[in-house]
Parts: structure tokens; sequence; C-alpha cells
């Protein structure tokens, strides 16, 4: 099943000199990268993609309240709350230096770039994952810094949610068709 999926290299993977060992992670687990561009991103475009939807904002905030009750604490504010905070911290976040946005082309696209990216909080996502391998990030640390937890990348979390994303970050002519020689040897 070949699929699509947007990547982002968050301001801090850009920052710490990560492109190309994300890049690298993707393109040889057998993702074809099929756009690619540098973006300063404004308010708009960040508020394009972490849209105020009550859905999201509530995944958000539910996400987080479990990673802190399995470490024994305890959070109060309703789930949207958490996800209203959460998203004005990264639209400032993202919005606040360069960005590599990618879209990549393979089968199980989706399902492949968001388990390479591991889980969202790099504390618990798993070493052999971008997250795990390369940050040591918390929910905790975020709070008590007043801003986003910094994991270095974003990938689509389904099929859907890649098909708005990748309308937000690149129009169709950006996106390129061709073939890779070691394709036929993958799949
Ligand atoms: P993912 O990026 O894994 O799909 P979410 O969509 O749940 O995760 O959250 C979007 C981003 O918001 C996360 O990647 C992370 O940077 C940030 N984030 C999420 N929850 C929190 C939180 N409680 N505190 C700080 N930052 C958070």
């Amino acid at each position: 099943m070949i699929e699509r999926t947007l990547v982002l290299i968050k301001p801090d993977g850009v920052a710490r000199g990560l492109i190309g060992e994300c890049v690298k992670r993707f393109e040889q687990r057998g993702l074809k990268v099929v756009g690619m561009k540098m973006i300063r991103p404004d308010a708009k475009l960040v508020g394009d993609h972490y849209t105020d939807d009550l859905e999201w904002l509530t995944s958000v905030g539910r996400k987080t309240k479990v990673s802190y009750e399995k470490k024994g604490m305890k959070m109060d504010k309703p789930d949207v709350e958490i996800g209203r905070y959460v998203r004005k911290w990264l639209m400032d976040y993202l919005a606040s230096g360069p960005v590599v946005a990618l879209v990549l082309e393979g089968h199980h696209a989706v399902e492949i770039a968001r388990k390479l990216c591991g889980d969202t909080e790099p504390r618990v996502a798993l070493p052999g994952t971008i997250r795990g391998d390369l940050s040591v990030e918390s929910y905790m640390i975020g709070d008590e810094k007043q801003r986003p937890v910094k994991n270095v990348v974003h990938a689509s979390g389904s099929v859907k949610e890649a098909e708005s994303e990748m309308k937000v970050w690149f129009s169709e002519n950006e996106l390129c068709s061709y073939e890779r020689v070691d394709w036929a040897a993958i799949h």
C-alpha cells in the first residue's frame, strides 16, 4: 500500500544539525523523499498545521496526563485546557526558526515514519527511534520551562492527517516523481 506522509524536522532538530541524520533514517528504511524544503513558518502556517481542533486538543491533553500519572503525579486540568496551552507554545516554537518539511512516499509510509520518530515524549521513546536516540526531553521539562517538548521531528498521525498536512506545507507541483534504483530490491 503506497502512501505519502508529512514529516517536519522541527527548529530544535535543524538548530542541532540533525537534518541529515533524520533524512538518512527515513531513506534507509525504504521511504522515498518526494518533497523537501526549508521554511521559516509564520503564525498562519503554524496555525494551519496545528489546528484548533477539539479532538487533537483533547488527545494531546490526555497523553500528557497519562504520562504524568504513570510517574505517580497528578494533573488536575481538563484535557482540552492542557491541549490549548500546548498549542499556543507549539505555534510560537515552530515559528521561532527554520523547519525542514518533507513528503515521504512508500509502503505504509504513515505508520513507518511515525514509528521511526518514536513516542511523543523522548524520555520514554525507545532507543532506535529518532526521538529515543537523539533527545532526553520530557513533559516535565517542557512544563517547567513553559515551552513544548522539543522532540526533533513531527510525522503525520494518520493517512487522513497526512493528506491535509501535506496541503498545508506543499503545493502539488513541489512534489517530485522519480524511481529509486534500490526500489526493486526493497520491495
Ligand atoms: P506527536 O508530535 O507525537 O504527534 P502530539 O500531536 O500529541 O504528538 O503533540 C504535538 C507536539 O506538541 C508534540 O510533538 C510535542 O512537541 C508537543 N507537546 C505535546 N504535549 C505536550 C505537553 N504536555 N507539554 C509540552 N509539549 C507538548
